[in-house]
């Protein structure tokens, strides 16, 4: 807690972690070392035509670029039923030109992007190559054993959560001790893990090593490998990868905050970021907009145990000014299933006639039209509170976390 004392010395706010996309993380891990075939950007289908060109051939891959897997087994939704997914193969430049036509500008759906599915802007083409077996590895920070860790599996190229739950014993778990780093002997057992010998281990062993390199210089929070695979000539080679950064050691890492692509982050999240507001959906009703991230937790756990879930995690820091709290109402309310809002704020350096200021403010602006219960404490609190009873709005008021919570959740039910 010792960031809630010392709040001019030490920023309690944590930044989401930034992903990039598969042709970016193939690029970065190929200056690592790990192997990864040719390939190329393309953002229009004649793009796709001319660095196909520069291929060797005679077989390509097309690949949607979107943050999410399940691509080549995903559907898109203007093609009719039966159509090819996001991972197509290419024998011709017509189709490699009918992949990139089918596939540029429309909305890919799979099981990992939700229903709505993903625009497809950007496209990869890369050298196809003939697979004899499919593995799955991935470099992780894991919370359970506070190591990173190694996830291997022989099971490569479906989807990892399928295997984890039908068949968890063929899933491999090795840690690092960050006290000796990565050692020969980590790179023996992930190629133990999948069952690799003479050469390939050597090559697993490698792989191993260069992917824990890249996961360290990049402050990486995830390195997904899926497919990790055999080619018919005895290569290991990454077909896909998946890289999330640390989003709080972006600013030691400016050249990678560059690959973020914004089209592919959530919009809310986004736009809370510009307001330096921690925010993060969640999926229940209550809309939550608190100060300090331990009284936002504890706020998401009462409206729980109250009988309700919060429809977001949202702290906006020690100074929330007016066009914070406005930034923040309007974040609020722009999710559909946000049926009350729980504002629980602790006036300590902020004085609460100022909150309430704020929040009268925001709540005129943005045409409040749904429940608002509003929880004071601190410097300034009876200030406050006459500020928002005398402010014509329908603002309940409340004493503490308790009733505050109690009381959100009645005028939520009364409304419903
Ligand atoms: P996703 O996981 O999003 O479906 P992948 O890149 O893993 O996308 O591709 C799906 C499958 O397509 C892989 O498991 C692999 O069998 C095949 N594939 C992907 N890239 C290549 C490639 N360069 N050459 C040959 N086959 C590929
Ligand atoms: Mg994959």
């Amino acid at each position: 807690m010792l960031c809630f004392r010392l709040p001019r010395f030490y920023r309690c706010t944590w930044e989401s972690p930034v992903n990039i996309h598969e042709y970016q993380a193939k690029e970065l891990l190929a200056k690592f070392g790990v192997p990864v075939p040719a390939g190329y950007a393309a953002m229009s289908v004649e793009e796709a035509v001319e660095v196909s060109k520069k291929l060797p051939g005679p077989l390509y891959v097309v690949k949607a670029q979107i943050h999410a897997g399940g691509r080549g087994k995903g559907k898109f939704k203007e093609l009719p039923e039966g159509s090819k997914g996001g991972v197509r193969l290419a024998r011709t430049e017509d189709e490699v030109r009918h992949a990139a036509t089918e596939m540029l500008g429309n909305t890919l759906v799979t099981i990992q992007t939700g229903e709505a599915g993903k625009q497809v802007n950007r496209l990869y083409v890369t050298d196809g190559v003939d697979i004899a077996k499919e593995f799955y590895l991935a470099v992780l920070v894991n919370r359970a054993s506070g190591r990173i860790s190694f996830v291997a599996s022989t099971e490569g190229g479906m989807d990892i959560e399928t295997v984890a739950h039908d068949t968890p014993e063929k899933i491999h778990s090795i840690d690092v001790d960050p006290a000796t780093g990565f050692q020969p002997h980590h790179g023996r057992a992930v190629a133990g893990a999948l069952q690799l010998n003479g050469d390939l281990a050597k090559q697993a062993a490698n792989v191993a090593a260069k992917l824990y390199d890249a996961f360290l210089g990049t402050d990486a929070e995830q390195i997904e490998i899926n497919p990790l695979a055999v080619t018919d000539d005895g290569k290991l080679m990454v077909l896909d990868a998946k890289v999330g950064f640390d989003g709080n050691a972006m600013f030691r890492h400016k050249d990678l905050a560059e690959l973020r692509d914004e089209t592919e982050e959530d919009a809310a999240e986004l736009e809370a970021s510009k307001y330096d507001l921690a925010y993060i959906k969640l999926d229940g009703d209550i809309g939550c907009m608190v100060n300090g991230a331990g009284l936002a937790m504890a706020t998401m756990d009462i409206i729980k145990l109250n009988g309700m879930f919060p429809a977001n995690f949202l702290d906006v820091g020690g100074g929330a000014s007016k066009e914070k709290v406005t930034a923040a109402f309007k974040i609020i309310l722009a999710d559909p299933a946000v049926k009350g809002i729980l504002v629980n704020i602790f006036g300590g350096i902020m004085k609460c006639d100022i909150i309430a200021e704020g929040i009268v403010a925001a709540a005129k602006e943005v045409n409040l039209s749904v429940p608002l219960v509003v929880r004071l404490e601190g410097t300034n609190v009876d200030k406050g509170k006459e500020i928002l009873s005398t402010s014509g709005l329908a603002i309940v008021p409340a004493n503490d976390l308790g009733d505050a919570a109690q009381k959100i959740v009645a005028e939520v039910k009364k409304v419903a």
